[in-house]
């Protein structure tokens, strides 16, 4: 026990108490009530120090001061409070350090949020999200293609796939009226082709490894996982309160779902191809011509660039997807090189053509 003067910051009372110590506190006896008598010993400030005098503050009371006098006094707390007589750079040292670590947290919350958000979202819920960001990319693409024979051709080739896949849901197949070569899964099971994409394909075989690694995004709901993680909170604020899905939309555009939801997809789309006696190899081909194509010739990139300026740097499946040796290689390694065709040749055409409604005549 040690006696000192307490000075409340509103008056120049300067009140005599008594002074000890604890593991983790400075306790003031001699106070009126409502005086702090307990000080913590992490919130303790050194505000000045003399011979054997030390001024002290605390951080949970910031006006109010304690000098206590005696040299036994300032080694007893020395002893309990050793970060007092840190240089104070190294406090602050910590006081970031703090902060870094609780910006860690912070990502790491940022980074798991999906893995516990995701699963909450009800089907229904994941449902309503798909249809709004189908009905708007086609919307803002050029509208919708529904020639029926094509429609039934593409669909009965992705109907066959998503069984292979084992969906808990159905899927549902849009096709986009623009040059823009693209395909994205959106939630809910819903697949949007853009037509550009029929145009640029060579065979039945390559429109269905697209699919099929769409269905495999589909099957580990990459696109809740990216908007989660992207948009996070808004996302599910704006959603849930039926407002524009303008951010959703954009995000499913132009961000990759990642490198490890990628290879996930294109394992699920290697999986069910097999199952299908369909190749894989015209599905890695198909990267490996459209990423030469673009290098070589500006010709189909200024097309789009007329019809879709804005959008065609965001719609571009290169863009979401770009080639890497990585997914060649597991292809060549998994796949079947040779295979059966998952169309016949009037479906094809069919398909081919589910653009060509009459108000393309025009
Ligand atoms: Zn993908």
């Amino acid at each position: 026990m040690w006696s000192g003067f307490f000075f409340d910051g509103v008056t120049a009372e300067a009140k005599p108490v008594q002074v000890s110590l604890t593991p983790a506190t400075l306790e003031v006896s001699g106070l009126a009530p409502g005086q702090p008598a307990s000080w913590n010993l992490s919130s303790l400030q050194l505000v000045a120090r003399g011979n054997a005098r030390m001024d002290l503050a605390t951080g949970d009371h910031p006006q109010v001061r304690l000098r206590v006098d005696g040299a036994d006094f300032a080694d007893a707390l020395k002893a309990a409070a050793p970060e007092l007589w840190r240089p104070q750079w190294r406090r602050t040292g910590r006081i970031v350090g703090g902060l870094l670590a609780g910006a860690a947290v912070l990502v790491a919350a940022l980074f798991y949020l999906p893995r516990v958000m995701v699963p909450l979202i009800s089907a229904s819920y994941a449902e309503r999200i798909g249809a709004g960001v189908a009905a708007q990319v086609t919307t803002l693409f050029g509208g919708a293609c529904n020639m029926l024979a094509g429609q039934a051709a593409l669909e009965e080739l992705a109907y066959g796939l998503a069984d292979e896949a084992g969906l808990d849901h159905p899927i549902v197949i849009h096709v986009v009226d623009s040059r823009v070569v693209n395909a994205l899964a959106a939630p809910g099971g819903h697949i949007l082709v853009f037509d550009g994409l029929i145009q640029k394909a060579n065979s039945p075989s390559e429109v269905a490894g697209v699919l099929a690694h769409e269905i495999g995004h589909v099957k580990y709901k990459h696109s809740l996982t990216s908007l989660s993680r992207s948009i996070g909170a808004q996302f599910i604020l704006t959603s849930m309160m039926g407002g524009s899905f303008g951010d959703t939309s954009s995000v499913l555009l132009t961000t990759s779902f990642g490198r490890a939801a990628e290879a996930e997809a294109d394992e699920t789309a290697i999986r069910i191809l097999n199952a299908r006696g369909i190749s894989s190899e015209p599905f890695a081909q198909f990267f490996d011509r459209l990423a030469k194509g673009d290098a070589r010739t500006g010709s189909d990139k200024d097309d789009a660039a007329t019809e879709q300026s804005n959008w065609l740097k965001m719609g571009n499946l290169l863009s979401t997807h770009p080639p890497s040796p990585e997914r060649a290689a597991l292809v060549r390694e998994k796949g079947l090189v040779e295979g059966t065709s998952p169309m016949s040749d009037s479906e094809w055409r069919d398909l081919k053509a589910i653009c060509e409604t009459e108000d393309d005549v025009f």
